[in-house]
């Protein structure tokens, strides 16, 4: 695969970042695009020609898959549940990246199309329990997604199915289950639960106000999966014949609970727990379903979720070192 082109939207986030490091490294000529400046990405690099670009702009997208085998969207205004719950139109605005850019990718010739979507699309009535049963692909229908977000991903899934069926676009949809890692957001309101768990834990060992505030019951169940296991998994769902929507996630299932125990006890520190019950929690359990990734792939994420948090951690605790303080 190396030599060709691709171009990663969204690379100046979490995902599309970790994305481009991997596929600069195997050699592929990088178009890495985003809205936001190029120094504001959370990682760039010279090798990749980098583009700040408004891809909700048709022109943009144009721009942006032009001369390109292969693209890979991963573009999109969203953070945790504390900003999808507040800011459902700007999340569902998104609708607009995906569309130019299918119809500029179809005009273009692109060999393939991936579209990150999400464990959101998955119907509510399925996850109301904390003692979950794992997401079959087929239990997105009949559908009733997160509100807003979720939405936005399930058409935009379906967008893709039709760009295929109907003009011949290759198309590789994976609906990513929570991913955490160094170079994502850990603060400001966007921020997911293990990295604002990281900096709340960091905050109460740093002040010595041994206290931390745990949003709803800590008894919600999920999986995190850790961002090496995201990127190896997108270029082999890429590269592969699986023409459905697949789910990539870890199956490692835990409370939030579980998770503060675990950042905890890598901090070497104990905390006195309060519990948020009217803040934003999501669904009450949510993993991910394995089986047809290990059936396409022979493969599914299986980094575990403490060496994942350690490195974390280690990358939160020394980015909040680094800020400027008050
Ligand atoms: P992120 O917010 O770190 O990255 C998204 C990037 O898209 C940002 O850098 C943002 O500036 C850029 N963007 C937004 N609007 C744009 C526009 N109009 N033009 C160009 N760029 C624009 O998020 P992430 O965690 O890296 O997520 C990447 C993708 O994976 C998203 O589609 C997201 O919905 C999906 N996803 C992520 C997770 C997760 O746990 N991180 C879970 C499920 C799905």
């Amino acid at each position: 695969m190396s030599g060709r082109s691709v171009v990663v939207c969204g690379a100046g986030g979490f995902i599309g970042g970790a994305l481009v490091a991997d596929l600069c490294a195997k050699g592929y000529r990088v178009r890495a695009v985003d809205i936001k400046p190029v120094n504001q990405w959370y990682q760039h690099f010279d090798a990749a020609e980098n583009l700040q670009r408004d891809l909700q702009q048709k022109q943009a997208c144009e721009e942006a898959v032009a001369g390109m085998d292969a693209v890979y969207n991963l573009a999109a205004d969203m953070g945790g549940m504390g900003f999808i719950e507040s800011h459902k139109a700007a999340c569902m605005l998104s609708v607009l990246i995906n569309t130019h850019l299918l119809v500029a990718a179809r005009d273009a010739g692109v060999g393939r199309y991936f579209f990150s979507s999400s464990a959101c699309v998955y119907a509510a009535d399925k996850q109301v329990s904390h003692d979950v049963v794992p997401l079959k692909e087929e239990d997105a229908y009949p559908a009733m997604p997160e509100d807003g977000y979720g939405w936005e991903k399930l058409f935009s899934e379906r967008m893709c199915r039709h760009f295929s069926e109907d003009f011949g676009l290759t198309t590789r949809v994976a609906r990513f289950h929570n991913v955490y890692g160094p170079h994502g957001t850990w603060d400001g309101g966007r921020e997911k639960a293990p990295a604002a768990i990281c900096r709340k834990v960091i905050q109460a060992k740093q002040s010595g106000d041994l206290c931390i505030e745990i949003w709803g019951d800590g008894h919600q169940t999920r999986s995190f999966m850790y961002i090496d296991d995201c990127v190896l998994g997108i270029q082999r769902i890429m590269d592969s014949e699986i023409d459905t929507p697949i789910n990539l996630g870890s199956s490692e299932l835990v409370t939030v609970n579980q998770l503060v125990s675990l950042i905890e006890e890598i901090a070497g520190v104990t905390l006195e727990r309060s519990y948020d019950l009217d803040a934003p929690k999501g669904v009450n359990g949510r993993n991910s379903d394995n089986a047809l990734i290990q059936k396409h792939l022979g493969w599914e994420p299986s980094i575990r979720l403490r060496d994942g948090l350690e490195k974390t951690y280690a990358w939160i605790l020394e980015e909040y070192n680094a800020r400027p303080r008050a």
